[in-house]
């Protein structure tokens, strides 16, 4: 078998290729044809004079998602995507599909998640799919060559990690047992056998929250080293993502480019992620410091100026267009092609709408943040739009973290975790931070939080038998998806979305 990545070797040869009809344009006898196979996308020219009347002319017939075998020569052509064209002698036809509902022309999301499998062959989910396998890979390689262990942690527990709210709960033999929202716990308990582990497994959270960056089943990557402290798990953090995106700009060019992705802001990566205490990221969130000459609350005004006055453009050019097709002047092609703009702008004008409605109240959050609180959504968004880089908050209120992460020295009001957050506005990518090794100070962390003590003994043993400094940190694998990729939405990272209000198909 010969696929269409691969295919410059074949230049100059004759090859078969087998796929699918993504589109297909015909006229006086010329078929142009853009075959996908799964591996990538290629024009393919196929004329009746070649082919003969009798081949040529269920070609014309072909419908969008028609499998064919296509055998022709393969030509340089560096206008076509992929650089390479096929310059048919034979077409085989495998099957013809009915009529395809998804169509160049714009559809909401709803109706595209209604229809995700057959979504999911569209160019952008599927390069959207080969990042996030690239960046699969990049995990395992990197954690591989450093000497990682990878062990999976169990899905079925009895307790949660950080109390019982957003779990779902299922029937385990007439036990309770709640699908897992973290491994991390396990997973001390095996860097303590192994020395360096990570866990990678789907993790489940029944949060009833509709955000763009939220999933109820999703795919955590979870490190726990032993002998690490935070700043060392700090430093492995940023190694670790500088590492993963690196990969992605070398490996996935022809995706990136699908995507329409400016690499420019993902080479900075490169650079040194600022470590801020969390007591600094409120002042900057607050308005009362700013980051390289920019101040949070001040581009949040800007951005109501310039959200409303795109969105008054954008209604504008809807009256023209309206206009245009009821003066009864245009051809078909022509109303049809209004019409896919207006749906656009119509759609574009939802979500700058859905802006206007919550940057006052964002506005109003951020200015009066407290000291003491963890950071929503859109503080997040708000707070990483002034760095080119991820950055790192540290040291976070005791109150507001979990029960397992260690009291800092000097001060032990503040625990010694830390957040990364993707620039560009997505927020929260890791959440980590080194354990708590003081079994009494654990104790009274698990009364405080009102947990079952007894569910938690064998993870005192840990303190019990052979204590010793550690840390970890999970990443969020449609997180940083979604961001290498820089999507408006979680729900395309993934191959099947599962999230409040979603579970088909
Ligand atoms: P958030 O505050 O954004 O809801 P969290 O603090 O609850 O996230 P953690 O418990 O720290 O999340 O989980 C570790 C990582 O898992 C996060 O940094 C994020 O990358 C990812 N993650 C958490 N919840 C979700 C979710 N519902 N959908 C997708 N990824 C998630
Ligand atoms: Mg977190």
């Amino acid at each position: 078998m010969r696929y269409i990545k691969g295919i410059a070797e074949d230049e100059g040869k004759i090859v078969t290729l087998k796929g699918w009809v993504s589109n297909k344009r015909d006229s006086k006898g010329i078929a142009f044809i853009i075959l996908r196979d799964g591996s990538g996308f290629i024009q393919c020219v196929v004329s009746e004079d070649v082919i003969g009347a009798e081949k040529f002319e269920p070609i014309k017939r072909l419908t969008q998602e028609s499998a064919i075998a296509i055998t022709g020569n393969v030509v340089k052509d560096e206008k076509q995507i992929g650089g390479f064209e096929i310059q048919g002698t034979n077409v085989e036809i495998i099957s013809v599909a009915e009529e395809y509902p998804i169509s160049n022309k714009e559809h909401g999301p709803d109706f595209l998640m209604d229809h995700r499998h057959l979504w999911l062959r569209s160019r952008r989910q599927w390069a959207i799919m080969r990042v996030r396998n690239r960046i699969i890979f990049a995990i395992h390689n990197f954690f591989q060559s450093k000497g990682f262990v990878q062990m999976d942690a169990p899905i079925f527990t009895c307790n949660a990690s950080e109390g019982t709210s957003d779990l779902f709960a299922t029937d385990f033999y007439g036990e309770p047992a709640y699908l897992s929202q973290s491994g991390q716990l396990y997973g001390e308990a095996m860097a303590m056998a192994q020395g360096l582990i990570y866990t990678f497994g789907p993790t489940f959270r029944a949060e009833k929250s509709k955000t763009r960056r939220h999933l109820s089943e999703f795919w955590m990557i979870e490190p726990e080293m032993a002998f690490y402290d935070l700043d060392m798990d700090m430093d492995i953090i940023e190694e670790f993502i500088q590492y993963v995106v690196a990969d992605v700009l070398v490996h996935c060019k022809v995706e990136m480019e699908t995507l329409e992705r400016d690499t420019s802001m993902l080479e900075k990566v490169k650079e040194k992620f600022p470590r801020i205490t969390h007591h600094e990221a409120v002042k900057i969130l607050r308005g009362e410091k700013d980051v390289n000459g920019k101040n949070a609350l001040k581009m949040l005004e800007q951005d109501l100026i310039d959200v409303n006055e795109k969105a008054d453009n954008n209604r504008k050019e809807i009256t023209e267009r309206e206009t245009k097709i009821s003066s009864g002047n245009l051809k078909k092609g022509e109303i049809n092609f209004n019409q896919s703009a207006i749906d656009k702008l119509k759609n574009a004008n939802k979500d700058l709408d859905m802006l206007l409605e919550n940057i006052p109240g964002w506005y109003e959050s951020a200015k009066s943040f407290s000291f003491d609180s963890d950071f929503g959504g859109s503080d997040e968004t708000i707070l990483t739009r002034l760095f080119g880089t991820p950055i790192m908050v540290y040291n976070w209120p005791g109150e507001i973290k979990a029960f397992y992460m260690k009291a800092d020295n000097e001060n032990p009001s503040l625990a010694r975790g830390v957040d990364v957050l993707a620039p560009e506005g997505y927020g929260e990518i890791v959440g980590g931070g080194e354990r708590e090794t003081d079994i009494n100070r654990l104790l009274s962390k698990i009364n405080e939080h009102k947990l079952p003590m007894s569910a938690f003994e064998w993870y005192l043993d840990l303190r019990r038998f052979g204590a010793v400094p550690h840390s970890g940190f999970g990443l969020g694998l449609e997180r940083i998806v979604s961001w290498v990729c820089k999507l408006d939405h979680i729900r395309e990272t993934i191959p099947f979305a599962r999230s409040y209000g979603r579970l088909t198909p």
